[in-house]
């Protein structure tokens, strides 16, 4: 339907995703460019940070995103500026024409010219500053544990977060768990002296929330054991700590700053309007003024309805990459585009395990209702089917476990290497023995117990079986019988041993198809229904393993370094 109309997307965020697949479904050619190979689910970004979620569980491919929109082309790179005259986007790799372009370039950190706040401020909006902070607060954690100095002590167990917006709540929330999980039991002195202080410069949190479930949230973050400082301003920030207005000094080697986003453009903004937070002033219709082939889209944007602008939420994200990709297709078929109107879709905060707010009109929820509908949204917009289950996985146990086996990443991909340039775990944290680690090694035995003892039976009995074998009619009995053996060993010791383990539980499977077709059909035999079930049960539970991997203690895990 295009004809040869290329649209050229910049950003792989909520929005720009949502207008590729609406335009390539359509028919369009669309080249979607972002930084990144990646899409970042940045809401759970605060659970990478605080060792909840390891990274690549909150990222996808875009490339997989698009795997069925064979119109859309993605592209990795970075975006330095865009022409619009020329109608010219120059990126890294080079220059790129289009018919219509749509920024959806997202936000960047604000820092509000607060001095120090950009150098020593740990920002938490891309995946690098999760793991950035991630690394930064165990640091701290594993330092204090050999400091002899108090004060020293105190500094590195003191954390400020700036800012009491949703960000902030909940990463306050976060962190607490993540002190109670690496110090309560093994280290209670230095837990004590540990302190999450968030500061705020209004007089209540979660502004955008009604106050009712303000005072909720400030409630519970004070029984978690945060100190909240209202009205309070940071007048500068440096590596030993934090300045406040009224002159008081926080000391403290951990400033992360949630006090706000601002839009981040990839293009010059000198001609174009923009309003708070540099966002660009876009018409009614989405689209740039003067520059009716133009749109900027989500947090980049600034969309006025009414007398309210929109605040920079996902749900606005995603409506607004689908509005113009709408009203891109109605220009391509010689109409106006049409304004954007949005369905508010409410607020939703989490503020630590079983406790969390939401609020849609006059609907206001608290509690373990707010914490259980959070996980729902964002289980069911987070992409990747396997993402979303290793998600649920890790929220179950960290719910059940009220702990968490945080480790230092190794990564290779090239964004993080400024970080670790030997490629060696910057550290290790010991939490001493927790026993619910060995329970998929109790798992992997028991399964693995059968393979083996019919493995060993077989090698004792050659001749007898491979009789059976070929009393069976089958061909080859000998390479069959020691086909079977190998198979059975290899498997069951891989199992046991957890080392390529997913490997190890696909033999085994492929070793139980043919095996219970041939020998347990019940079809053929209803005296081997309960064989052919048990068989059925035990690929059941190897596909289990082939998917969710060997679990802690085992070989494949047992250099105690995630690798991402
Ligand atoms: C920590 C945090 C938590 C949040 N939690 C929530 C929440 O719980 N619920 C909610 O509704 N909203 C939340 N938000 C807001 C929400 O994430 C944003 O509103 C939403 O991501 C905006 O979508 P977008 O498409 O505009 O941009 P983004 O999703 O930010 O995507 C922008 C994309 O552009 C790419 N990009 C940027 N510059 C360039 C360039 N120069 N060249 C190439 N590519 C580039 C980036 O790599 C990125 O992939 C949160 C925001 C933050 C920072």
């Amino acid at each position: 339907m295009s004809g040869n109309s290329q649209v050229v997307i910049v950003g792989a965020g909520f929005s720009g995703i949502t207008a590729s697949k609406i335009l390539a479904q359509a028919g369009v050619n669309v080249i979607l460019i972002d930084r990144n190979s990646y899409n970042t689910f940045i809401p759970l970004l605060y659970q990478v940070a605080t060792g909840l979620l390891q990274p690549q569980q909150v990222i996808y491919p875009v490339s997989r995103i698009l795997k069925n929109y064979p119109q859309a082309r993605f592209l990795q790179a970075e975006v330095n500026d865009t022409d619009f005259e020329r109608q010219i986007i120059h990126t890294h790799a080079g220059e790129i024409d289009y018919n219509y372009l749509v920024l959806a370039t997202g936000s960047q950190p604000q820092f509000a010219e607060v001095p120090g706040a950009s150098e020593y401020g740990k920002p938490l909006v891309s995946l690098s500053d999760a793991v950035k902070l991630r690394q930064h607060l165990l640091t701290c954690i594993e330092q204090a544990q050999q400091e002899l100095s108090p004060e020293q002590c105190k500094m590195l167990l003191t954390f400020v977060i700036v800012g009491g917006g949703p960000t902030g709540v909940e990463m306050a929330g976060g962190l607490c768990e993540l002190l109670n999980s690496l110090l309560t039991k093994n280290y209670p002195q230095l837990r004590q002296l540990s302190e999450v202080i968030l500061l705020q410069s209004r007089d209540r949190l979660l502004v955008s929330f009604p106050e009712k479930l303000s005072r909720y949230t400030a409630q519970h973050l004070q029984k978690m054991g945060v100190k909240l400082q209202f009205s309070s301003r940071v007048q500068r920030v440096s590596p030993e700590g934090v300045q406040l207005e009224d002159g008081t000094i926080i000391p403290t080697a951990t400033t992360i700053w949630t006090a706000g986003v601002e839009a981040n453009p990839a293009t010059d903004t000198e001609n174009l309007p923009t309003a708070r937070k540099g966002k660009i002033v876009v018409q009614p219709t989405l689209q740039i003024p003067n520059y009716d082939h133009v749109y900027a889209v989500g947090d980049v944007a600034y969309v006025k309805l009414g007398d309210e602008a929109l605040a920079g939420v996902a749900p606005e994200a995603l409506q607004q990459g689908e509005a113009t990709a709408h009203n891109i297709l109605r220009q391509i078929r010689g109409k106006s585009p049409q304004p954007f109107e949005y369905i508010d879709k409410g607020r939703a905060a989490i503020i630590g395990r079983n406790a969390g707010v939401v609020s849609k009109d006059k609907l206001q929820l608290q509690g373990i209702l707010g914490w259980l509908i959070w996980l729902g949204i964002h289980f069911y917009y987070l992409p990747g089917g396997r993402n979303r289950l290793n998600v649920v996985y890790s929220w179950i146990c960290d719910n059940i476990q009220q702990s968490r086996f945080v480790k230092p990443i190794l990564s290779p991909y090239p964004e993080f290497k400024s970080l670790y340039p030997h490629n060696k775990p910057i550290l290790t944290v010991s939490q001493g023995a927790k026993p619910m680690k060995y329970i998929p090694l109790v798992g992997r035995s028991f399964l693995s117990s059968i393979f083996l003892y019919s493995a060993i039976t077989k090698i004792f009995g050659f001749a007898g079986t491979q009789q059976m074998i070929a009393d069976r009619g089958l061909p080859f009995p000998t390479l069959m019988l020691l086909g079977n053996i190998i198979f059975q060993l290899v498997g069951g010791i891989s199992l046991i041993l957890g080392y390529k383990t997913r490997i190890g539980a696909l033999v085994l499977i492929a070793f139980l198809i043919p095996t219970t077709l041939v020998f347990h059909n019940f079809l053929a035999d209803p005296a081997e229904t309960t064989a052919f079930l048990k068989n059925l049960a035990l690929i059941g539970a190897l596909l289990m393993v082939s998917y969710f991997g060997a679990g802690p203690v085992s070989l494949d895990t047992g250099s105690g370094v995630d690798k991402i």
